[in-house]
């Protein structure tokens, strides 16, 4: 098995998994060669599956990403860290993926769950993706939905983006977060962007980051003022949203939430 299958087979489907089989090696979600989640391939189908009714009215979406956000895996021989495998079934082949775990995800789910609607939205599989959220949340306590592969949005090129629109939630009550830009092209305003995730066990503190900004969108009503203003702070540079309101009274506050 060559030691990149892992990425190709996250963004595989039966109808593209031959194409990219000879592209370039590297897992990077940045630049849509081989993505982890994010396919650069022409796919058949997609975008057909939504959400249902939210369930608390009123509370805010938080749209997670799996690979390189939430853990990292990879197949071939076990790497030197990983917590647990899964073994799905890909195109009738058991294949086992040695799966870590971002530092603080835990701790995010928990937190997030408590004022959050969270929804882990992925490009992967399903066959991948649910048995590794099985894994992360195997109470299912802290994961409300799971939209994989066939919610995303096939654009020009075979890209695949994850089209926050159309879901039943109102956009101005949902954040994503995410590792690949190219995931949230149609919806800018309502991300927050995370370096990617490999193996940083000791180093890695972009959960905690995530965690910073939930705390801080609660005090908004529309999360992507929330958005604006948090990037704003971290840049040290405030800047203004289009949709951001005049005269909110925070701007004081957004230097607090610098310490990456
Ligand atoms: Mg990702």
């Amino acid at each position: 098995m060559k030691p990149f299958l892992t990425d190709i087979l996250k963004v595989s489907s039966c109808v593209a998994i031959i194409h990219i089989l000879q592209t370039s090696p590297f897992p990077d979600d940045k630049t849509g060669s081989i993505t982890t989640d994010t396919g650069s391939v022409a796919i058949g189908g997609g975008c057909k599956k939504g959400l249902p009714p939210p369930l608390i009215p009123g509370r805010k979406t938080l749209f997670l990403d799996l690979d390189e956000t939430l853990v990292h895996s990879q197949v071939g021989a076990p790497p030197e860290h990983y917590d647990f495998t899964v073994h799905p079934l890909i195109d009738g082949q058991e294949i086992t993926f040695y799966v870590l775990r971002r530092p603080e995800v835990e701790e995010l789910l928990r937190a997030a769950a408590k004022s959050y609607e969270v929804v882990v939205f992925t490009a992967g599989l399903e066959e991948y993706a649910s048995r590794v959220l099985d894994r992360l949340d195997p109470s299912g306590e802290m994961i409300a939905h799971r939209l994989y592969r066939d919610s995303c949005r096939e654009v020009e090129g075979g890209k695949l983006v994850k089209d926050l629109a159309g879901l039943g939630r109102d956009l101005a009550k949902v954040v994503i977060v995410d590792d690949n830009p190219g995931s949230y092209t149609l919806q800018m305003e309502n991300a927050i962007p995370v370096a990617p995730f490999v193996d940083d066990l000791s180093g890695d503190r972009e959960l905690q980051r995530v965690m910073r900004f939930l705390e801080f969108a609660s005090r908004f009503e529309d999360t992507r003022e929330a958005v604006a203003f948090f990037l704003a702070g971290e840049d040290r540079r405030p800047v203004m949203s289009p949709v951001m309101s005049s005269g909110s009274g925070i701007r004081n506050e957004i230097f607090k939430f610098d310490d990456r």
